[in-house]
Order: C-alpha cells, then sequence, then structure tokens
C-alpha cells in the first residue's frame, strides 16, 4: 500500500491522505501538485508533503487523479516556513498554501475559464482536446472546469487547462489585464553634429537671422550645463520663454532630436549609472556597518533619516549578495510603490529584477514563479508586496524590508494574518540569509529589539548630499480661529507659505489624514445624521457624485434634500475631507492645478500611479492627499508639506495612536526638500504643546520612543506583552453577546494573563453582523506555544457548543 500526504487549498487545519499507486509513489516527490477528488464530487489541486505507506485508520484513502508537475513546485524550505505560519498564526495549513500559491497554480472544480481578449490565437498550434475548449469559448463567454469535463469527457483536464494559460490563451476569473506604463514624456536634445565647439559655433552662425530659434538654443545650453538630467520639452520653452512652434522648427531643422521617456526612468538617467553610484561618507559608513553587523547577527534595521539615501545603500548590499549567486528578496509596503522602486533598480540591475504582487496577472506571477524555482538570473531580486515572501526561493541570501514600520505588512483578512516583516525573519533564518530593515521612522518593536542587541543598529542622521532637514513650523489652530487668521482650513501662515513656493515653481503637498473627518450631512433640526443600514457607521458625503456612501459595505444614495427623521429641508455638511480642502484651494489658489489623492482617485485600474507620475511632470502644483502621501514616494520639486490637521491622528483610540502619528507626520514631512533646498513643514493643530507633536517638531525620534515604551509597559502592550485578538461575528445580536460572554470567561478561567473584553468595537456592525472582541495579552516570559495551545482548545470546545457554532471567529495573532 503506497500512500501520499497532501494539504489542500481550502480553510482546513489537517493534511489528508490518498493513496497511489506503487510507480506513482516512486515518481511523487514533495512539492509537487496533485488533482484529487474532494468530497462528493469536487477536484483539488492539492501538494504533496509527505510519502508514506500509513493507511489513514478514520477513512478510506481516495485514489489521486492526476500528478500535475514533473518536478517540484513547491520546495521543503517553502513546506517548513507555511507549517510554521500556520502554527504561529493559528490558521488552516490550508489557508496559507491557498494564499500562497499563485491562483492558476490552484486550478479546482469550480474556477472559471475565459478567454483572454487580446492577441491572435493559431489555432494550429492547438493540441485536439486544446482546441475543443478554445472552441467551446466561441460560444460561450466563460466555462467551469466542469464544463471542460463534461466537453472532454474526462476528469483528468487541469494540465490542458494549465497548457492554455501558459500559452496566454485562457484567463481565469478575477483577472487583472493590463500592466502599468508609465507615461512617456517628451525631451529634446542637441543632434549629434553640433557636439563640438566648432559645430556649436557653425550652428549659431546658422541662427544668426532667427532670433527666437537662437534664443531656445541658448537656453538649452544654458539648462544642459546646470542640471545633470535631460531635458524636457516642456522645461526647454519655459525657460527660453518661447513656443512649441519654435522648438518644432528646431526639430525639423535637425538642430534638436526629440525623444520619449518613462518619467521614473529619466530620474535615473545620468544621475546613477552604474559606475557612478557613489555613496557619500554617511551612506559608505552605514554600508560598512551593516556587514559588520551581519557577521554576528542575522537581522539589522537601518535606521536613517527621510532622503537620506537608504535605498542606494540596499542596492550596493543587493550587488554584493548577488554577485555571490544568492537570490534577494526586497518587500515593499505598498503595491503602487513598486513601479518607482521598479524603475531605480532596474536602471542599476537590468534584467535581473522580477516583480511579484497580488496585481500582476495570473501570467505572470506564474511565470516569476517558475523562474524563481528555476533560479533564473531573471528573478535573482524579486521586488513585491507581502505575498513575494511565499515565493520557493532556494538561496535567498538577503531579505530588504522597506519601511518596515508600515502596518499594512500585516494581512489582516483572510488567514494567514501573518506580518510579513516577522515571517521574512523565520524564513531568513531557514535559508541563513540576513534581514535588513530600513525605516526613518521604526516601529517600537523592532527599536526595542535593535536596542536589546537583538538586531544589529546602524543609524544615518543626515540627509543625501547634506540637505538639511526640512524646517518646521506649528500653527496653533485654536489662536488663529480666535483671531479670524482662517480662511476655510487654511491658517494664514500656510497660505503665505504656499503662496511663495509656487511662486519660486515648487510644489507642495498637503496631508489630511482620512480617519475620523469624512465629511456627514446633519439636520440642524434634528441633528440627524444618516446612517447606513447594515454597518453601524454614518455615511460619507461625497460632493462630486452627491452622494452618500458607506466605507465600510460600499452601499451608496443620492443626498436626500430633506432630513429622513423629521423632513427638514435645513441640511449641512460637516467635517472635512481631501475634496473639500481641494474645493477651498481651487478658490485660494485658482491659477494653480490642484491635484488630489485619495481612496476615490486612486480606485481605479493605476490611478495611484497615473496621479504620481503627473506630480513628478509637475503638471501638479498641490497635491492633496491622505495617508498614501506618506509612503516612501520621492519628489525632487516638493519644498512644502502642510499638515492640515494632526489632532485627529493623534486621538484614534489605539495603543499605536501616538507611534502612528509620529510616524506618519514625520514620513509625510519627509517629502519636503529632498534634492537641493531645505524644505519647509507647515502643521496645523489644537496642541502644539502635545509631546508628539513636540517629538515629530524636533525630529527626536528617541524621546518618542522611550515615552511610548513607558507606556507599552505599563499598559501590558508589545513589545512586553504579545496581543492575541478575537474577532467574533454573528447576525444575532443577543446571541452573539451571549457567546462572547461564554467564550471569554472561559479564557479568562484558563489563562493565567490579562484577557479584556469582551468589548464592543467603535464600529459595532458590519454588513448586518454584530462583532464583538477579546483580547489576549501574554507576558514576553510566558510560552506562546502552550498559551496557543489552550487557546486553540477553548476554540474547539466553543465550537462544540450547538448554540454557538454559527458564531464565527477568527484569530488574530500578533495584532497591528
Ligand atoms: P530614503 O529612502 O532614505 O528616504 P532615497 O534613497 O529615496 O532616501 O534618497 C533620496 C534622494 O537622494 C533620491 O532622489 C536619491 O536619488 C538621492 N541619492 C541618495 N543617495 C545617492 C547617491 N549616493 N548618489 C546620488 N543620488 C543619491
Ligand atoms: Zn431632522
Ligand atoms: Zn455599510
Amino acid at each position: 500500500m503506497h500512500f501520499v500526504e497532501v494539504i489542500l487549498p481550502l480553510s482546513l487545519a489537517k493534511t489528508f491522505t490518498y493513496s497511489v499507486s506503487e510507480a506513482e509513489y516512486n515518481y511523487i516527490k514533495k512539492g509537487m501538485r496533485l488533482a484529487v477528488p474532494f468530497g462528493k464530487s469536487k477536484i483539488y489541486t492539492a501538494l504533496a508533503i509527505e510519502l508514506h505507506q500509513n493507511e489513514p485508520t478514520l477513512y478510506e484513502a481516495k485514489e489521486i487523479h492526476q500528478i500535475l508537475d514533473e518536478k517540484p513546485l513547491v520546495n521543503e524550505i517553502q513546506i517548513t516556513h507555511w507549517q510554521w505560519i500556520a502554527s504561529y498564526y493559528m490558521c488552516a495549513i490550508g489557508d496559507v498554501y491557498r494564499g500562497a500559491m499563485p491562483s492558476a497554480l490552484l486550478l479546482e472544480s469550480e474556477t472559471i475559464i475565459s478567454q483572454k481578449q487580446s492577441g491572435f490565437v493559431d489555432e494550429s498550434q492547438l493540441s485536439d482536446e486544446e482546441f475543443l475548449i478554445f472552441e467551446a469559448l466561441q460560444h460561450q463567454s466563460s466555462l467551469k472546469i466542469q464544463d471542460v469535463m463534461a466537453i472532454l469527457d474526462k476528469k483528468n483536464i487541469f494540465p490542458v487547462i494549465q497548457k492554455l494559460v501558459d500559452k496566454n490563451i485562457l484567463a481565469l476569473q478575477e483577472e487583472m489585464l493590463e500592466n502599468y506604463t508609465p507615461k512617456l514624456v517628451r525631451y529634446v536634445r542637441l543632434h549629434s553634429k553640433y557636439e563640438s565647439d566648432s559645430g556649436l559655433n557653425e550652428l549659431l552662425d546658422t541662427l544668426k537671422n532667427a532670433n527666437k530659434q537662437k534664443e531656445v538654443v541658448l537656453s538649452y545650453f544654458q539648462l544642459s550645463a546646470s542640471e545633470k538630467r535631460p531635458i524636457t520639452v516642456k522645461k526647454l520653452i519655459e525657460t527660453s520663454n518661447s513656443t512649441s512652434t519654435v522648438v518644432k522648427t528646431l526639430i525639423d531643422k535637425k538642430i534638436f532630436e526629440e525623444y520619449h521617456l518613462q518619467v521614473d526612468r529619466v530620474n535615473f538617467t545620468g544621475k546613477i549609472k552604474e559606475e557612478e553610484l557613489q555613496l557619500s561618507d554617511a551612506q559608505q559608513a552605514a554600508f560598512e556597518n551593516i556587514k559588520q553587523n551581519f557577521d554576528q547577527k542575522e537581522v539589522c534595521l537601518l535606521h536613517g533619516v527621510t532622503a537620506s539615501g537608504k535605498t542606494e545603500i540596499y542596492i550596493k548590499l543587493i550587488e554584493e549578495y548577488i554577485a555571490t549567486g544568492n537570490q534577494v528578496l526586497y518587500l515593499l509596503p505598498e503595491i503602487a510603490l513598486t513601479t518607482q522602486l521598479v524603475g531605480r533598480l532596474r536602471e542599476y540591475f537590468g534584467n535581473k529584477v522580477a516583480v511579484f504582487h497580488s496585481k500582476y496577472t495570473n501570467n505572470e506571477r506564474v511565470e516569476v514563479w517558475r523562474q524563481v524555482i528555476d533560479k533564473s538570473p531573471k528573478a535573482q531580486i524579486v521586488i513585491g508586496a507581502r505575498s513575494a515572501l511565499f515565493l520557493p526561493f532556494s538561496n535567498l541570501g538577503l531579505i530588504v524590508i522597506d519601511e518596515e514600520h508600515e502596518q499594512t505588512f500585516k494581512q489582516v483578512d483572510p488567514a494567514p494574518r501573518y506580518h510579513a516583516r516577522d515571517a521574512s525573519i523565520v524564513l531568513a533564518n531557514s535559508h541563513k540569509a540576513k534581514v535588513l530593515l530600513g525605516s526613518a521612522t521604526p516601529s517600537i518593536e523592532t527599536f526595542f529589539n535593535a536596542q536589546s542587541g537583538k538586531y544589529g543598529l546602524v543609524e544615518i542622521t543626515e540627509r543625501y548630499g547634506k540637505v538639511r532637514m526640512p524646517e518646521i513650523e506649528l500653527v496653533d489652530l485654536k489662536d488663529k480661529y480666535f483671531r479670524k487668521k482662517m480662511s476655510g482650513h487654511f491658517s494664514d501662515v500656510l497660505i503665505d507659505n504656499i503662496t511663495s513656493a509656487l511662486s519660486l515653481g515648487e510644489q507642495v503637498i498637503l496631508f489630511q489624514n482620512r480617519r475620523g473627518y469624512s465629511p456627514i450631512v446633519e439636520c440642524i433640526t434634528c441633528g440627524h445624521v444618516p446612517q447606513c443600514q447594515q454597518c453601524d457607521v454614518s455615511l460619507t458625503y461625497h460632493k462630486h457624485k452627491n452622494q452618500l456612501r458607506c466605507h465600510y459595505c460600499g452601499y451608496s444614495m443620492a443626498k436626500p434634500t430633506n432630513c429622513h427623521a423629521c423632513s427638514s429641508v435645513d441640511l449641512i455638511t460637516k467635517g472635512f475631507g481631501t475634496e473639500q480642502i481641494q474645493q477651498e484651494l481651487v478658490e485660494l489658489f485658482p491659477n494653480s492645478k490642484i491635484g488630489r489623492m485619495d481612496q476615490d482617485t486612486t480606485r481605479g485600474k493605476f490611478g495611484f500611479e497615473k496621479i504620481i507620475d503627473s506630480f513628478k511632470n509637475r503638471e501638479i502644483d498641490i497635491l492633496v492627499g491622505t495617508q498614501m502621501l506618506a509612503k516612501g514616494l520621492d519628489f525632487d520639486n516638493v519644498s512644502l508639506v502642510g499638515i492640515m490637521n494632526a489632532d485627529n491622528m493623534l486621538y484614534h483610540p489605539d495603543f499605536r495612536a501616538f507611534e502612528r502619528s509620529y510616524q506618519m507626520m514625520t514620513q509625510v514631512s519627509g517629502r519636503s526638500g529632498r534634492s537641493e533646498k531645505q524644505g519647509k513643514v507647515v502643521i496645523q493643530t489644537y496642541n502644539p504643546n502635545h509631546n508628539t507633536i513636540q517629538q515629530v517638531t524636533n525630529n527626536d525620534f528617541l524621546g518618542m520612543y522611550k515615552e511610548q515604551l513607558y507606556d507599552r509597559k505599563i499598559y501590558y502592550y508589545p513589545p512586553y506583552y504579545r496581543l492575541i485578538k478575537l474577532t467574533l461575528k454573528h447576525r444575532d445580536f443577543e446571541k452573539l453577546k451571549e457567546g462572547s460572554m461564554w467564550l471569554y470567561q472561559v479564557m479568562k478561567q484558563n489563562l493565567a494573563m490579562p484577557v479584556l473584553g469582551p468589548e464592543e468595537p467603535a464600529i459595532s456592525r458590519i454588513r448586518n453582523e454584530y462583532i464583538r472582541t477579546i483580547m489576549i495579552k501574554i507576558p514576553q516570559n510566558t510560552s506562546i506555544g502552550g498559551t496557543k495551545k489552550t487557546i486553540q482548545k477553548i476554540l474547539n470546545s466553543f465550537e462544540s457548543v450547538s448554540q454557538y457554532r454559527a458564531i464565527r471567529v477568527t484569530v488574530n495573532v500578533d495584532f497591528y
């Protein structure tokens, strides 16, 4: 008897045993995929993790349908790592498997396939079976895998489908088909025949009688002497005070050549070339220091102020690792940031850089997966958001985690609710690889580990090019309102600073925190505010669509003309979001171009990239935005950052509120004055003397850290305690209340540590489900493994109580 042990891509904690023939037994290797039947009629792509001869005792082992791979697609390091994730984050191994693999590699009987819209299909290249499926899709827009089984009259169809996916003919559901191509910008350069000095004289001679053209050519020389970067047509016209017609004439005369480049490439053309990337003394010292740390330690924190040039240090380090044949993983907190970074790294490493994240198409993800497992040089460096951590690396040398403090590294939903930074450190351990964490505002946890000597610590306190840190000015809103120095939400100080930045041709960023300041509609007569019917939140007012919307479930309605409670027509809008600020700006600065970056404007495909591009291209003078602006963006012409209201971040009911406020304000401020001139930051607040605001103003990270650490200790929070948050959901309010009380009491009796709750969260109902939470605080010196076992046991018995079975419980370990 021969058996194979497999993981199924379902939320099941167990592995399953299937029977195989002796030939199959000898062929299958751990990490190969198998098509297996499950339940009455379903077929799934399972992963082989063990071959053995132990017949299962509880059920009769079914036979597998088919072996899908010729060699393993997943390696043993991954399997071990996934098992660690399942156990540490208290979720099913099937959840990890499902979350880790590109969905194109997980075909199942429910998968829906359709034909790709793009491209010509050469039917003669298709096998008979492939052709049958292709033909069926000419009559029907989509097919279920089960339909395909009927068409081909057999069960073993995954390989055929896989071939069609690989041939780029089939698309699987939920696919995104386009890729973002950054916008092209128009540049000019002098025709090569005029490059010599004599050529230049000759040129000026020919233009003797064409003054306007001569002006443009002279401006060109001026510009190319002062700027090291390529010259855009736009800039040339501005500087020479000329017109595009004149420039066109020069191009037609073959005096200028025009060419087009992608914006994010250009930034580095001529600025950093392989032989030119010279680290500054401070960067070089940090670089050496990191390497020394790596002699002793697995993990090192690079704490460098904003614009200290951390990216260039990563590049130098990556260079050394790939030179010895190692693979490198570079994790970013936000998919939208990859476009910027990939440009920077490709400039340096050429085609050794691959990108992997969930917004890529299935094909691209499968391709990178296969490149990584084949150790292809094309994927020697992989850049990605957190899920890139699951790729089949076999000889990782280095993991870089940029902006390590970002909470987006923690997956919230669905399981596995892992933290990519922490899971990376565990992964690196299996590869004997090193981990470099980088941030201008490290998380308290990471800095604590660096201080205690667990991680190495390297600091850079100056900006690249010795540019000074931005000057921060606090504006006291109470005083400004009292003295009537406010226009809408803008203080006179902020307006003056914007005016002078704009007059110098510099750009401005204005930051408005999203939390708590969504505009609402309120009835003046009775005070009623329209609420979402399914969620416990007020509806947000969207002016441009004249709509009220729920940000939790997407429900929307037209803005009412009278109050639903008392029928009064006296309704006002309250609160201010980015949209309102944009509106006020239009009135204050009618001649400036104003852009907005928030959930609404970046929702569409590449919305984020488009806004970044036009800001970089200087098509926008003032950019208003939320959170997203605080993430590692590099703009070279921004000299002013305004924070509209610092207070709504500070008073968020969350133990990390001050830490996050510090990080957010410091990061946004860090977008100012990055390249030459010292930048300016204006922070508007009702609490200019608040400790956190003072710490931001004085760039006092250590002060913030010490204060917060003290609070964490007395209030039982990380890094002194580990948090496990249980979330319970059900449609029946009473049942949920009872069930969560039961669970809380049993936890409390069985765990010798603080257990809090059951709490009704600030938003206690979403999509008609009520919510309660229970928080468990595990002290540092208590065994986390043992505690989790107890918790799991209690959860199991909770599930066996029949009246509570319908209550859904999710577990979030190291809740962020
Ligand atoms: P950080 O990630 O620390 O905020 P960046 O790596 O984005 O900073 O660097 C800030 C700016 O300084 C970038 O525009 C970058 O091109 C430039 N820069 C940093 N180091 C160098 C260097 N060694 N040579 C040339 N330019 C550099
Ligand atoms: Zn009313
Ligand atoms: Zn809702």
